[in-house]
């Protein structure tokens, strides 16, 4: 069977042998240590279940409009309003099934084949394949020994071909954020040269130490005008499963991306949409509740990493993943992060994922969404594991 040229474009993920090897051991009845989970082990917030409830009960259960219910588009207008200081009407945002569906659908409706997407690396994968899929060419650029991003990298990865460029801060799966300096200095290029931004900030409220991240759109018309901010409830409310993306920007790509949608999924999940409305302008104690004990996690997990001979790392700024170099661990059997990783899963029974999936073959990503018990017991096997190395 020959299937279409797109597909075949897009990479077969090099870390899905290792999470399935993982998911079967611990099948098996084996003990493994979650550290490759993307996504909060916090409980969705009461009051937002109450909601999904609520809205079975009285069997909302019809197609709604393409975009999302009115009520849905306004409570996002009031959330990019509070958390974000962003000003829009309810005609300049939408709903999608998840923040990746949201990406995908603003890729297809911005490129045409040959167009340049400039990402940074270390990379979240589906950006990559996202823009593949689109028939776009991804431009990958650098960022420095703390996976800070500057302006000048992406200045220098410019031509005449760029169209978007795609920013994640705080990023998966590094952790960094963009600094405001260099922020302003690549919200100046994109309007200089009319490229739209995708501004992934999925993980705005998971940052700390007093630390804060801005909207790239927040700095002027201009800006706002190419921007297209992407959100979802999955990391912010622990409901990765529920599948609700939302994104704020210009009308013309809203429709667009509107129009897309329609001959694809049409719309998000109604219960969830109901549900989303109270996740959003409900109280938000429990996410600050939740950034608390993950700072917790944060502090924990880095502390026990870096006691261990061979793992080089620092605090990561925000999302909820460190991100360590282990290229010294690679000698005898063990040449990549891929070998490092089943390493880890076979001796000391952790899931990580392999920084080549990220094009950073030196590290692996471990998450702490995972409880200080399971951060200690995993450390403390990790720790006598990697002895067998030196
Ligand atoms: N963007 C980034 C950077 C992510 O890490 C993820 C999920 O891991 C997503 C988007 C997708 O989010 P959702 O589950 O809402 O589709």
């Amino acid at each position: 069977m020959q299937l279409s040229n797109r597909i075949s474009k897009v990479g077969e993920s090099a870390t899905l042998a290792v999470a399935t090897k993982a998911l079967q051991l611990a099948k098996s009845g084996v003990k493994i240590f979650r550290f490759d989970v993307g996504e909060s082990d916090f409980p969705v917030p009461a009051n937002v279940k109450k909601s999904a409830k609520k809205a079975i009960d009285e069997d909302f259960s019809k197609y709604t409009p393409v975009a999302g219910i009115p009520e849905l588009r306004e409570a996002i207008c009031k959330k990019f309003k509070r958390d974000n200081g962003l000003n829009y009407q309810p005609d300049e945002v939408m709903a999608s099934s998840g923040g990746k569906q949201v990406i995908y659908n603003a890729l297809q409706v911005l490129l045409n084949e040959g167009d340049e997407a400039i990402i940074a690396k270390p990379y979240w994968v589906s950006f990559l394949e996202q823009v593949k899929l689109a028939g776009g060419t991804p431009k990958i650029v650098a960022t420095d020994e703390k996976f800070k991003l500057s302006a000048d990298a992406i200045a220098e990865a410019i031509t005449e071909q760029t169209k978007v460029i795609i920013l994640n801060s705080p990023c998966n799966p590094t952790g960094a954020i963009v600094d405001e300096k260099e922020q302003r200095k690549i919200a100046d290029l994109a309007v200089e040269k009319g490229i739209v931004i995708i501004s992934d900030e999925i993980y705005e409220h998971f940052v700390y130490d007093g630390k804060k991240v801005r909207s790239i759109a927040g700095y002027g018309e201009e800006i706002k005008n190419l921007t297209l901010t992407v959100n979802a409830i999955s990391k912010t409310y622990g409901a990765t499963g529920w599948r609700l993306g939302y994104v704020a920007g210009p009308k013309q790509i809203i429709k667009a991306m509107i129009n897309l949608q329609s001959h694809s999924t049409t719309h998000p999940d109604s219960i969830v949409q109901k549900a989303s409305i109270a996740a959003l302008t409900g109280p938000q104690t429990s996410v600050k509740k939740m950034v608390k004990e993950f700072d917790k996690r944060r502090k924990l997990i880095v502390k026990r990493l870096q006691e261990i001979d061979g793992f080089e790392t620092f605090l990561p700024e925000g999302a909820f993943y460190v991100f360590p170099k282990v290229s010294s661990f690679y000698k005898g059997s063990l040449h990549n992060s891929i070998d490092f990783a089943n390493f880890l899963l076979d001796e000391a029974k952790c899931s990580v994922v392999p920084g080549l999936a990220s094009d950073a073959d030196n590290y692996v990503r471990f998450s702490y969404a995972a409880s200080r018990k399971t951060i200690e017991q995993g450390m403390d096997t990790i720790e006598k594991a990697v002895k067998k190395l030196h």
